[in-house]
């Protein structure tokens, strides 16, 4: 057979691990594996609230793609367009001109985006909390509203400063509000100026509840804890507006804040659209639990998707039913669909993905969390313990692992540090205000 080329869209969870493992299995006169990302590193996105909040570094909660992919090739760019008759993915690199990539093999795994709504003001003053630059800008953004509020004298500037929202109740949700909040309560202790009751931390839920990956019972358990410790929690409220950062809602109540964080889902990566590949009705690839693209009862050959961007039966639900995008989910596909792709590149056949989700954890702040794990339900200290623990051997790479273990230790005997860096969002700003313009010639141009 003919050496294969593996083409990996999208260096995610599934992208990632896919590749890793490719490139440990197949030798490399059977096959060569291209990855395409427009960044250079995956983000280990369960590290995002804790980056945020200051536990970790954000650094170590990325993987550097060259380092963990030294078999592969890495084409740091975007793939624009899917042409699977011809077997071909337009790329656009960071920079030059979009080839063509030809393929024999696909593997599509752009993940998802924020699921948004038409809502006037969102566009402009929302921000989401998927990607390590979102993370970043929010602690920098939330620590420089503690000094905004302790510098002003005006009391609704301090309001605004002090009022912080995040619309939607899923574990991303709820893990950064509760994250950021236990972060800024830290950080009060060194502004006199400001009390923590001055805080507003609003959380907008469209449903009767929230974190539903842990169960009614341990979600009910998480509104309880948020509420003693001072959020409002709107349950069954729906953000309605919040054109020029007044937020108003659907159960009346309106005012103004200057955080706005959206993390009301996911939909699958728009770029799909611009593929011949077959999608369902919520635009996901329609794959096989072989983690093969499947048109109707077809079998598409030589394409593969796997992870938010996929709809998967999942085959331990009910007739129906799909796997959730988690993690959890990606990286056992993605390992199960690198060995169908050797096995069918070896002339045997693949194998169903199955795996019953175990649960979830979720940490809400430094020593908080909540958790059920195949039945059983923790809250507190064990949780968020176990949060750490299964989160730590999940990430990808020994190096990464313990970079993150030395971050949690210095933070044992450390207080963590609360400093807004905003300044990195205008690096150029101090600069440009000393550097004189060339004056603009007089007289005639020559
Ligand atoms: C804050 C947060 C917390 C979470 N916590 C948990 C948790 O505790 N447990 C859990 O199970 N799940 C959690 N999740 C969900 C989990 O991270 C996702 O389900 C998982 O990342 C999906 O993996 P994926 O490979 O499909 O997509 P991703 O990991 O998002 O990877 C997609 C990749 O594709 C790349 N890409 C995008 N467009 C293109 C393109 N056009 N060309 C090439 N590449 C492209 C992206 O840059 C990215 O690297 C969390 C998510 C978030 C946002």
């Amino acid at each position: 057979m003919k050496r294969q080329r593996i083409l990996v869209v999208g260096a995610g969870h599934v992208g990632l691990y896919a590749a890793l493992h490719l490139s440990r299995k197949l030798r490399s006169r059977e096959a060569e594996v291209i990855v395409v990302d427009p960044q250079p590193h995956m983000t280990y996105q369960p590290f995002l609230p804790e980056a945020a909040a200051g536990n970790i570094s954000p650094r170590h909660s990325v993987v550097p793609l060259r380092r963990e992919l030294r078999r592969c090739t890495i084409v740091t760019g975007e793939v624009t367009r899917i042409d699977h008759a011809r077997r071909v993915a337009m790329v656009q690199p960071v920079i030059g001109p979009a080839r063509e990539e030809p393929y024999d093999q696909i593997i599509v795994a752009p993940g998802s985006v924020s699921r948004t709504l038409p809502i006037p003001g969102l566009k402009e003053n929302a921000v989401g909390f998927k990607t390590i630059g979102e993370a970043i800008w929010l602690r920098n953004h939330v620590l420089e509203q503690l000094d905004i509020a302790a510098a002003t004298a005006d009391p609704h500037t301090r309001r605004c400063a002090l009022t912080f929202v995040f619309v939607g109740g899923g574990y991303a949700g709820i893990e950064a509000l509760a994250e950021m909040e236990d972060m800024a309560r830290d950080a009060l202790r060194y502004y006199p100026e400001l009390h923590p009751e001055d805080m507003r931390w609003v959380l907008v839920e469209a449903t009767r509840r929230i974190l539903p990956e842990v169960g009614p019972d341990m979600g009910a358990y998480t509104v309880r804890q948020l509420v003693r410790r001072g959020l409002d929690i709107r349950l069954d409220t729906r953000l309605e507006s919040c054109a020029d950062g007044l937020v108003k809602l659907s159960d009346g109540d309106s005012f103004a804040a200057d955080t706005i964080v959206w993390t009301a889902g996911v939909k699958a990566h728009p770029m799909l659209e611009r593929t011949d590949l077959p999608r369902d009705d919520r635009g996901r690839v329609t794959c096989r639990a072989t983690l093969q693209v499947v048109d109707g009862d077809r079998v598409v050959e030589g394409a593969w998707s796997a992870g938010d961007c996929a709809a998967v039966p999942d085959l331990t639900g009910p007739p129906g039913a799909f796997c959730s995008p988690s993690a959890q989910h990606a990286v056992r596909q993605a390992r199960r669909m690198a060995d169908n792709i050797r096995a069918v590149i070896r002339g045997r056949e693949p194998v169903e993905y199955r795996h019953r989700y175990a649960g979830s954890v979720a940490s809400l702040g430094l020593h908080k969390g909540v958790a059920q794990v195949y039945g059983i339900k923790l809250r507190g200290w064990p949780a968020w313990f176990m949060h750490r623990t299964y989160h730590m051997s999940r990430i990808p790479s020994l190096n990464r692992k313990v970079r993150v273990v030395v971050d949690w230790t210095l933070a044992l005997f450390l207080k963590r540090e609360v400093v807004s860096l905003g300044q990195l969002h205008e690096p150029r700003e101090s600069f440009s205000e000393v550097t004189p313009a060339v004056p603009a010639r007089s007289g005639r141009p020559g």
